[in-house]
């Protein structure tokens, strides 16, 4: 159910097949197929609008993220699979708006829970390929499906804004750039899209009927789309992970700034400095764990 293999990446199709080599763009290959999802019913700052709790598949599916133990979501769930097994649910990482809800759905379903780690999944739509992406946690793990065209990010960027938290003693800056990079390098390695299409199922809240999979009319190659566990899809890979690199960049060169001008190595310290004095009480405690993983990222060079 769970076999490890070599991730042969997003240029290959299932079958084996290049996307959008030389020779294939000038004939109908396969037409990339969409998740299905639902939102949870969990909105916070953290969270944004909720949960996203994906759906790959639907005779032998696999669920991406079951989301919190939220009765109404997890039975929204089991109404989407429409009475089909899981091959497996997925959690990108071990926090509860994340994997609260993946015991109870797996105890309704039957389905296997996925234990962690590299493996690669067959559905009836492909296969997924988990790769381990640590830094937001050391478990975080992204979800690759060349079939959708499509890379379940997890928490590793946010579908708003240029930021998702890294913060000790879970979050390791370094550990999140590199991840940065290996999806980066997942979708550059796919050929740039003539016209980027949004390549978007509806998203639904909880309870609400199931959605198709809706099917793109192309010939060229789809757009690699990335969806993340909170806020939309994002359809523009490249620019959203430098986005999110470079914010997370000028952080650590203003603190170092900060440090070489004689504030104390003290997140609470930079605070002020690096937020200003009128960061939103809400957001004070993700700030100064944020500054925490920098100092750590710093003093550790
Ligand atoms: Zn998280």
């Amino acid at each position: 159910m769970c076999r490890q293999e070599a991730f042969s990446g997003l240029l290959t199709s299932g079958n084996g097949v290049p996307y959008g080599s030389g020779s294939e763009r000038n004939h109908r290959r396969a037409i990339p197929m969409k998740p299905r999802w639902l939102i949870a019913p969990n909105p916070s700052s953290m969270t944004l609008d909720g949960t996203r709790t994906f759906i790959v598949g639907r005779s032998q599916p696999a669920v991406i993220d079951p989301g919190p133990d939220i009765e109404a979501h997890i039975n929204a769930i089991v109404r989407l699979l429409d009475g089909a097994t899981p091959v497996m649910i997925v959690v990108t990482h071990n926090h509860p708006d994340h994997s609260a809800a993946a015991a109870s759905l797996a105890r309704i379903t039957g389905a296997p829970i996925h234990p962690g780690g590299p493996c690669r999944i067959r559905t009836d739509m492909g296969e997924i390929d988990l790769i381990p992406t640590p830094g937001h946690t050391p478990d975080h793990l992204i979800a690759v499906w060349p079939a959708g065209r499509a890379v379940f990010v997890g928490d590793l960027l946010m579908g708003a804004g240029d930021t998702t938290l890294v913060a000790p003693p879970e979050g390791n800056l370094g550990d999140y750039l590199r991840s940065l990079d290996v999806l980066e390098a997942l979708v550059t390695a796919a050929p740039a899209p003539a016209e980027s299409d949004p390549a978007a199922g509806d998203p639904m809240p909880a309870g609400s009927r199931a959605v198709e999979p809706q099917a793109v009319e192309s010939v060229e190659a789809e757009p690699v789309t990335l969806y993340p566990a909170h806020g939309p899809p994002i359809t523009d890979p490249v620019a959203a992970i430098a986005r999110y690199r470079r914010h997370r960049l000028e952080r650590i060169r203003r603190v170092r700034e900060a440090l070489a001008e004689g504030l104390p190595s003290d997140p609470e310290a930079l605070l002020d400095r690096i937020y200003g004095a009128g960061l939103d009480s809400r957001l004070r405690d993700a700030a100064r764990g944020s500054l925490a993983a920098i100092l750590e990222y710093i003093n550790s060079r």
